[in-house]
C-alpha cells in the first residue's frame, strides 16, 4: 500500500475516532442514542473486521493464510459475543457475569493468539524454541497482569470465579499482544510487517480496554460508553486496516534460525530473562510479591514457567548435540573423500605437485617423486623454487605465476632435464595444482609426424602441401615470384631398366642438387614422381630463365650410382607471377602447361609460359575428345608409301601411314594426333584397326610386296599386341612374312624385358621387325645388340644433310657398316632429291621418300607398283611426277 493511501487511511481512521468520540455532543445523543451508536459500531466494526480478515486470508499463502483465518474466526466470535449482549439488552434479559458472551470473547483471544503464532512461525521447521518463547512470554505477561491487578483483585466486589474471569480477559490479551510483539520483532515475515504492526496495536488496544473494563468490573463501576468503548472500537478499526494492508505477497523463503540477524537471535535468547524480568518488575512495582492471595495460581504458573524453561534448555542442548554430530559426520565424510582423492591422485599416471600461494609444497604424489629425479628432495613445506632453482625465472614459472594471478588454468610443454613434459596447472584461491607427465616419446613421434606431413620422405624436401601453402601465401601477399617446374628426363626409363633403388638414389641426388641452388627465400619441393618445383621469390623472366638454365645444367651432370655413370636431363616449365594474380592454382597450371610444351618440343628444354601455350593445350584437349569418336565414325584412312629396293628399283614394301580426316578441321597431321592418341591410350584400339586394315589391303597386292605397320610403344605395354597381330593375320589371311612392324628405340628403353619378350614372340610368328627413326633416340647402339632386327631405318634428319654434310655422310656410312656387321638391312628414309637418291643407292638396301613417291591412297597403290614395277631406272622420274 502506498504512503499516500496509508495517510488517507490514517486520516479516515482519526476522523472516525473523533466522530465516534464526539458524536453524543455533536448530535445531542441521549442514553438510548448512545446505546444505538454503540450497538451499530459493536456489530458493524467486528463484522467488517471479520470480512476484511477473510479477504486478507484469501490474498495470503501458507501459514499467513491460516493466521488471517484465525483472526477472521476471532473477529466473528467478537460479533457473536456482542450480538448476544445486544440481544440481552433489547430483551432486557438479566444475566450474571460471566455469561455466554464471555466464553466467545475468551475464545476470540485464543484464536488471536493462534493467529499471532501462525504469523510468526518459521515454516518448514517450526522451531520449538519459538513455541517455548510464546508460552514463556504469555506466562510472564499473565503473572505481570496478576501483580498489576492484585490490589483490585483482592478488593473485588464479585465472587471469586467472576473475579478470575475479569482478570483473565486483560491477562490473555496482553499475552496475545506480547506474542504479537515477539512475532514482529524476533520472527518478522519480511515486507508485511506494517500491517502486522497495526494488528499488534489492535490487540494492545483490546488488552488496555479490557484492563480498564476488568478494573471497573472488579470495582463495580462499569457502565457502557467511555474510553473503554472507544478503545474497543479503535481496536476493531485497526484490525480492518491491518487486514487491508495484507498484500498478496508470496511467503518469503523460510529463514534458517541459525542465519537470522544477530540482533533477533539475541532478542530470542533474552526472552526467558525478559519474562522473569517482567514478572519481577511488575511484582515489585505493585508490592504484590509478598501477598499470598493467588499463591496457587502463581505457583502453577511458576511451575509451567520452570518446566518450559527446562524444556527450552533441553532443546537447545539437544540441538547443539545434533549439530556437533552433524559436524563430526561431515568431518568423517570429508576424511573419507580426501582418502579417496589421494588414492585417485596416486593411481593417475600424471605427476602432481600442489603448492600454496607462497609456492610451498602442500602435496605431491609418488609419480612426482619419480619424475623429479633423485636429486630433488620433494617434501611437504619445501619451497618450489628451492627444489627447482633453475626454474625460478623461466617461461614455465612465469606461466605458473600468471595462472595464480589470473586464476585461469595454463597448459604448456617444457623440456626439462632431457625429458619433454606436458604440464597443466590449475589454480585455486589457495594455490596451484601442477599436473605433469613425460611426453618425450609422443612428442618425438608427433614431431616426426608433423615433419612427415610436410616433407617428402625420400628426398627430405618440402612436399606438395607445403608448396601449395607457400604458393597461396605469395599470391595473398601480391608477391613477384617464379614457379619453376622441373621434370627429370629419362627418369622413368632409367627407373624401369636399372631398378627402383637406383631411381630413388637419382631422385635424392637431384633433390640435393636443387637444394644447393636455394637462396634464403626460395622453396624447393618434390611434387611426386620425377617432378620437382622451385619457387623463386622476387624473380623476373631473366632471373627465372637463368635459374632454369642452372637447373638444366645441374640435372644433366652425370650421376655416379653403383659404379655406373648415368646422365639424365630436365624439362622445365616456368610461370611468372607479378603480384597481380589471384588464383594460385592457375599459376601452377601455367607452369605445367609450359612444362608440357617444353616436353613436347623435345626434352631438355626450358620454356616460360605464354598464353598461346594455353591455347595449344586447349586445342589438344579438344582433339582428344574428337579422337575418342573418330574410329567409330570411320574418320581414319591409311595412306601407303612405297619402299624401293635399291638393287632392283622395284617396290619391296609399302609403309602404312595413318590419316585422320577430321569432320571440321580437315586432315589432321599424325605428328599432332598420334602423341595425343598415345597419351590417352586410344592408340591401342586405333593401332589394332591399322593392323587389320593394312593386312587386309595388302592381300590385294602382288605377293612379293610386304606391308610395314608402325607400332607405338604404348601398344606394347597394353599386353594385347601379339594377340592382335595374330588375329589380324588370321583374319586377312596374310602370310606372316609379308608383315613388317616398325618400332622405335623407346620400346626397348621402357619395360625392356617384357617388351623384348614380346618382340621375340612376334619374330617367332615369322614377322619382320624394323628399327624406325634410327639415330634420334637415346643411347642407340646398345639396342641394336639386344635384338636381331631385320631392318634399320635411318632417320630422315640424317638423309636431309646429304650429300653436302660430312657429318651426315659419316653417320649414314657408319650405320650402313653397322647393318652389314649385324646382318640387318638398311633403309634410308626421307629421300627427297636425286642426289640423295644416288648417294644412298651406293650403300643402303632400300629407300623411301618423296623423291620416289609420296604416301598415296590405297586405290593408287597398284599404279605406284606399275610405275616402279617394270624397269629399274624408268620409275623414278614418274614418281616425281606423281607427287
Ligand atoms: P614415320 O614412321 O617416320 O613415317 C614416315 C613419315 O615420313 C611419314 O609422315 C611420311 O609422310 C614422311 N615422309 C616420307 N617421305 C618423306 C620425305 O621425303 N620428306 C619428308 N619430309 N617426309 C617424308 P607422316 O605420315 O606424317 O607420319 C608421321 C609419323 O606418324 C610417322 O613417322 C609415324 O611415327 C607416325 N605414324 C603414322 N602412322 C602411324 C600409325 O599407323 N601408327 C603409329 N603408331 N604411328 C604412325
Ligand atoms: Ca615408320
Ligand atoms: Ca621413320
Amino acid at each position: 500500500m502506498s504512503a499516500q493511501r496509508r495517510l488517507i487511511g490514517l486520516l479516515a481512521f482519526v476522523s472516525f475516532a473523533v466522530f465516534f468520540w464526539k458524536a453524543p455532543d455533536w448530535l445531542g445523543l441521549d442514553e438510548d442514542g448512545i446505546f444505538y451508536r454503540d450497538l451499530i459500531v459493536q456489530m458493524a466494526g467486528p463484522t467488517l473486521a471479520a470480512i476484511a480478515c477473510v479477504f486478507a486470508a484469501r490474498r495470503s499463502t501458507g501459514s499467513d493464510r491460516q493466521a488471517w483465518f484465525s483472526f477472521a474466526i476471532g473477529s466473528s466470535l467478537y460479533v457473536a459475543g456482542n450480538g448476544l449482549y445486544i440481544y440481552y439488552g433489547v430483551t432486557a434479559m438479566v444475566v450474571s457475569f460471566p455469561a455466554l458472551p464471555e466464553a466467545a470473547y475468551l475464545l476470540m483471544a485464543v484464536f488471536f493468539a493462534a493467529g499471532m503464532f501462525l504469523y510468526g512461525s518459521v515454516r518448514e521447521q517450526i522451531s520449538r524454541v519459538q513455541v517455548y518463547n510464546y508460552v514463556l512470554i504469555s506466562c510472564a505477561v499473565m503473572l505481570a497482569s496478576l501483580f498489576l491487578l492484585h490490589g483490585a483483585l483482592g478488593q473485588s466486589v464479585m465472587a471469586s470465579f467472576p473475579t478470575f474471569v475479569a482478570f483473565v480477559y486483560p491477562a490473555l490479551w496482553f499475552s496475545v499482544a506480547a506474542s504479537g510483539l515477539i512475532s514482529l520483532l524476533i520472527y518478522p515475515q519480511g515486507r508485511k510487517s506494517f500491517g502486522f504492526a497495526l494488528l499488534v496495536l489492535a490487540v494492545l488496544a483490546e488488552a488496555i480496554a479490557d484492563f480498564s473494563y476488568a478494573r471497573q468490573l472488579l470495582q463495580g463501576t462499569y457502565s457502557n460508553g467511555g474510553e473503554t468503548q472507544l478503545l474497543w472500537v479503535l481496536s476493531t478499526a485497526l484490525i480492518v486496516w491491518a487486514a487491508l494492508e495484507q498484500r498478496a505477497v508470496a511467503a518469503p523463503p523460510a529463514v534458517d534460525p541459525a542465519r537470522r540477524l544477530p540482533i533477533q537471535a539475541i532478542a530470542e535468547a533474552a526472552v526467558p530473562g525478559a519474562a522473569i524480568g517482567a514478572v519481577l518488575l511488575s511484582g515489585s512495582l505493585t508490592g504484590a510479591l509478598g501477598g499470598a492471595s493467588f499463591v496457587l495460581f502463581s505457583a502453577s504458573l511458576a511451575f509451567v514457567f520452570a518446566v518450559v524453561a527446562g524444556l527450552r534448555e533441553f532443546w537447545i542442548i539437544k540441538t547443539q548435540r545434533q549439530l556437533r554430530d552433524n559436524v563430526e559426520a561431515s568431518r568423517g565424510a570429508l576424511a573419507r573423500s580426501e582418502a579417496r582423492l589421494t588414492s585417485v591422485l596416486e593411481s593417475t599416471t600424471d605427476s602432481l605437485i600442489v603448492v600454496d600461494r607462497d609456492w610451498r609444497v602442500e602435496y605431491f604424489n609418488q609419480n612426482a617423486v619419480r619424475s623429479a629425479g633423485g636429486n630433488t628432495n620433494l617434501a611437504i613445506g619445501a619451497s618450489l623454487w628451492e627444489l627447482f632453482p633453475t626454474e625460478v625465472d623461466t617461461a614455465t614459472s612465469n606461466r605458473y605465476r600468471e595462472a595464480m594471478s589470473t586464476q585461469q588454468p595454463v597448459s604448456m610443454e617444457e623440456f626439462f632435464g632431457n625429458v619433454w613434459f606436458q604440464i597443466h596447472a590449475f589454480p585455486s584461491p589457495d594455490g596451484l595444482s601442477i599436473f605433469f607427465r613425460d611426453i618425450t616419446e609422443q612428442k618425438v613421434a608427433r614431431d616426426e609426424m608433423q615433419y612427415l606431413a610436410r616433407h617428402d620422405p625420400l628426398t627430405g624436401l618440402a612436399n606438395r602441401g607445403v608448396f601449395r601453402e607457400r604458393l597461396r601465401e605469395l599470391v595473398a601477399w601480391h608477391a613477384r615470384f617464379a614457379v619453376i617446374l622441373i621434370d627429370v628426363d629419362y627418369f622413368k626409363e632409367v627407373n624401369d631398366t636399372l631398378g627402383h633403388p637406383v631411381g630413388d638414389a637419382l631422385l635424392k641426388a637431384t633433390g640435393e642438387r636443387l637444394s644447393a641452388c636455394l637462396r634464403r627465400t626460395d622453396l624447393v619441393a618434390r611434387l611426386g614422381g620425377d617432378e620437382f618445383v622451385f619457387i623463386a621469390e622476387g624473380a623476373d623472366a631473366t632471373e627465372a630463365a637463368r635459374l632454369a638454365e642452372r637447373f638444366a645444367e645441374v640435372a644433366a651432370t652425370p650421376h655416379r650410382i653403383e659404379g655406373e655413370s648415368i646422365r639424365l636431363g630436365a624439362s622445365i616449365g616456368i610461370a611468372l607471377a607479378d603480384g597481380s594474380e589471384t588464383d594460385p592454382d592457375r599459376i601452377f597450371r601455367n607452369a605445367d602447361i609450359a612444362l608440357y610444351a617444353a616436353k613436347a618440343s623435345g626434352r631438355g628444354k626450358a620454356l616460360i609460359f605464354e598464353t598461346a601455350m594455353a591455347a595449344g593445350m586447349q586445342e589438344r584437349q579438344a582433339l582428344r575428345a574428337d579422337l575418342r569418336v573418330a574410329l567409330e565414325n570411320g574418320e581414319f584412312e591409311l595412306a601407303y608409301q612405297p619402299l624401293v629396293d635399291l638393287r632392283t628399283d622395284k617396290v619391296s614394301a609399302f609403309e602404312a601411314l595413318l590419316r585422320w580426316k577430321h569432320p571440321t578441321r580437315g586432315n589432321v597431321p599424325p605428328d599432332v594426333f598420334i602423341p595425343i592418341a598415345e597419351e590417352s591410350g586410344l592408340i591401342v584400339s586405333i593401332g589394332d584397326w591399322v593392323l587389320n586394315t593394312a593386312c587386309a589391303e595388302a592381300m590385294s597386292w602382288p605377293s612379293d610386296i610386304s606391308v610395314a605397320v608402325n607400332i607405338s610403344t604404348r601398344e606394347f605395354s597394353s599386353g594385347e599386341l601379339t594377340g592382335n597381330v595374330r588375329r589380324a593375320l588370321k583374319r586377312s589371311g596374310l602370310e606372316a612374312g609379308r608383315l613388317e612392324l616398325e618400332i622405335t628405340e623407346t620400346v626397348l628403353l621402357k619395360n625392356s624385358k617384357a617388351n623384348l619378350a614380346t618382340l621375340h614372340k612376334l619374330r617367332a610368328l615369322g614377322l619382320k621387325i624394323a628399327l624406325d627413326d634410327f639415330g634420334t633416340g637415346y643411347s642407340s647402339l646398345a639396342y641394336l645388340q639386344q635384338f636381331p632386327f631385320s631392318k634399320i631405318k635411318i632417320d630422315r634428319s640424317f638423309i636431309s644433310g646429304l650429300p653436302q654434310s660430312d657429318a651426315s655422310q659419316a653417320i649414314v656410312r657408319s650405320v650402313i657398316g653397322l647393318g652389314i656387321a649385324l646382318g640387318m638391312r638398311v633403309t634410308a628414309e626421307g629421300v627427297e632429291t636425286q642426289a640423295q637418291y644416288e648417294w644412298v643407292k651406293l650403300g643402303c638396301n632400300e629407300a623411301q621418300g618423296y623423291y620416289l613417291s609420296r604416301p598415296v591412297p590405297a586405290r593408287e597403290v597398284q599404279a605406284v607398283i606399275a610405275r616402279h614395277g617394270a624397269s629399274g631406272n624408268a620409275g623414278v622420274p614418274k614418281a616425281r611426277q606423281a607427287s
